[in-house]
């Protein structure tokens, strides 16, 4: 497989473990069948290429969000580090939540985020739901073996048989009713001839058991549901607990890495991993199951179905508003693969559940861009100044680098003339302590121009200012040597107001005002920023006219944007900020 290289792939308990595996040599008499399958098959294939196996398994019912990048950086950066190979994995065993345009975004998501699933010739992109044959015969083996039965009792009573942490379960009266009958009720499951919820299939383990997992769970029940892959052949369905394991088995799966909340039910996974291998399905090593704290961000959710109902609800623009944190929405607001996969490195792994600040994902942007993105020149809040002594018709050309630390990258160019647009904040007809910009009697720099002096300003009959006035010194251009007799605090960014490029720029902002939006179980719909998006009319260097989607540009002063990709039409950019120059949230002011 390939994958982007990692700046530093720093230990973690995850890697001590797979390096304690690997020097133990204990995959060294792994078998490949070249596809997943039982032991037989694999021992009859070839020693499997693949140092480790893992696999990312999504379930197909929302779009990928930054907290699954955490987890694909892992699984696929653990595979690229090792020799491995790293699985794509639908977990498409619930019928009901699932549907192909997930299936579609998942799989564009993975491979945005620069990851691919291949190995020689091995195209390792695997549905659960292709395994339900498999998981049927295995189903058939446990209750032939004695380790499962078919419980006829309703949802109420299973549960009210499970007892509590502090209370032992009672066994089901049908627990113990002879495995040839509990075959024949499950085969009639299966073609259908009861009603959903009239039986399950349950291991027998036990009941009494102080981890609840393991008190005889359900493993298949009946649903009478149309599956996005097997359309109507199945009407009973095995549970999340059952076909992973198994999956993972059948893949030659390793190290089946997932977050903590699993961690209960790991005895569960080994029990039946260990049943089976018991029957000579599997081989031992069987996969094992590690787990790791999931992210959680701040000021954002990280669950799909929390992001479908701002989806559902129209709160938000579909799941690729540049607002939400699911990946297709951070690569519209303009995040770069790079960024997302520094954030993960700088993260880590471990086993303790905490809360990342946004502040640590936004930088890894600006840390990513910063060396990347052209700069330009917007004017977000367009105030005209009107340079008295400029010619009326003249228009002369300034230059700039395209990117300072790269001064191979160029020259930009961008006319000058008598009546430019400036930032209405970089003028004040009475300046505020410590003001250097624009003021009455003042002189600033024109970024890449010349050095002006500020001599008044008109306003409108409210008292607003509609025009500032200003006189150029003709020897104060910037790169000659006049230049230098000027001393200026002020400098301030311009662009000419009849060659300018007027644009749609949307101002988005965090989509949450609170920093935990839904811990402990809150509405995070309370918690929703009623300022999270603000367009403007801005006015632009006429250069970037000829941006094209996706490309992303620094603002000087403003921030880093990113020409929208479904928006933006030939020689009309929208634009998006993706994140603002500096983090303005701890000091209280908002960017
Ligand atoms: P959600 O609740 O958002 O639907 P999920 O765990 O149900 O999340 P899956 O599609 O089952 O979603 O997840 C696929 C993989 O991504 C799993 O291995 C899961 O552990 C991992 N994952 C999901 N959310 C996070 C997270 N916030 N941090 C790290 N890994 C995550
Ligand atoms: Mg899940």
């Amino acid at each position: 497989m390939s994958a982007p290289a990692s700046p530093a792939s720093v230990s973690n308990f995850i890697r001590t473990l797979i390096d304690a595996d690997l020097s133990a040599n204990r995959f060294a008499d792994r078998q490949w069948a070249g596809h997943p399958g039982l032991a037989a098959q694999h021992r009859a294939g070839q020693p499997d290429s693949a140092k480790i196996r893992t696999r990312f398994p999504p379930e197909p019912n929302g779009y990928l969000h930054i907290g699954h990048a955490k987890s694909i950086c892992l699984n696929f950066g653990l595979a690229r580090d090792y020799g491995g190979v790293c699985h794509l994995r639908f977990d498409d065993t619930n019928p009901v939540k699932e549907d192909q345009e997930y299936v579609d975004g998942i799989l564009e998501a993975v491979q945005w985020l620069g990851f691919d699933w291949k190995h020689g010739s091995d195209e390792n992109l695997y549905f659960a739901s292709d395994y339900f044959e498999r998981l049927y015969e295995f189903a058939e083996y446990l209750v032939q073996a004695g380790h499962a039965y078919v419980d006829s009792q309703d949802a109420d009573g299973i549960r009210a048989g499970r007892g509590t942490l502090t209370e032992a379960g009672v066994n089901s009266p049908f627990r113990d009713r002879p495995a040839s009958e509990s075959l024949a009720l499950l085969r009639e499951m299966r073609d259908g001839k009861h009603a959903e919820g009239s039986h399950v299939l349950r291991a027998r383990i036990d009941m009494a058991s102080p981890n609840m997992n393991l008190r005889d769970p359900v493993l298949y029940r009946i649903r009478f549901a149309e599956h996005h892959r097997t359309g109507d052949a199945w009407c009973i369905y095995p549970m999340y607990d059952y076909a992973h394991p198994i999956s993972d088995a059948l893949e030659n799966i390793t190290h089946s890495i997932c977050t903590l909340e699993f961690e209960d039910h790991r005895p569960l996974y080994d029990w039946l991993l260990e049943r089976l291998a018991d029957g000579g399905h599997f081989d031992r090593p069987l996969p094992q199951q590690i787990e790791f704290a999931r992210l959680n961000l701040t000021y954002t959710v990280t669950s799909k179905r929390r992001l479908q109902e701002l989806v559902q609800l129209k709160l938000v623009d579909g799941w690729d508003d540049p607002r939400m944190t699911t990946l297709v929405g951070l690569r519209r607001r303009g995040y770069s693969p790079e960024a997302i996969r520094l954030f993960c490195d700088r993260i880590g792994v471990s086993k303790a559940d905490s809360w990342i600040d946004m502040g640590v994902l936004e930088q890894a942007l600006r840390d990513d861009l910063e060396g990347k993105a052209g700069k330009a020149i917007a004017v977000l809040d367009p105030l005209k100044l009107v340079i008295t002594n400029w010619p009326q018709d003249l228009v002369e050309t300034c230059t700039a680098p395209v990117h300072q630390q790269h001064p191979q990258r160029g020259l930009r160019e961008f006319p000058i003339s008598r009546e430019l647009w400036i930032e209405r904040e970089d003028f004040a007809e009475q300046p505020p302590k410590g003001y250097f910009r624009l003021f009455p009697g003042n002189m600033v720099r024109l970024r890449y121009g010349h050095v002006i002096r500020c001599t008044g300003c008109e306003k409108d009959e409210h008292g607003n200012v509609t025009e500032v006035h200003a006189e150029l010194m003709p020897d104060s251009r910037s790169g000659t040597p006049g230049a230098d007799n000027y001393k200026v605090k002020g400098n301030i960014h311009w662009v000419s107001a009849q060659h300018a490029l007027t644009a749609e720029i949307r101002l988005y902002d965090r989509l949450f005002n609170e920093p935990t939006p839904d811990a402990g179980g809150r509405d995070c719909k309370q918690a929703l920023n009623p300022d999270s998006c603000r367009v403007v009319k801005a006015m632009l260097e006429p250069s970037l006219r000829d941006a094209s989607p996706e490309q992303r540009f620094q603002f000087e002063r403003h921030g880093y944007f990113v020409a929208d990709r479904h928006d933006s039409k030939p020689g009309q950019p929208v634009f998006n900020r993706a994140v603002s120059l500096k983090d303005s949230w701890g000091s209280g002011k908002k960017g």
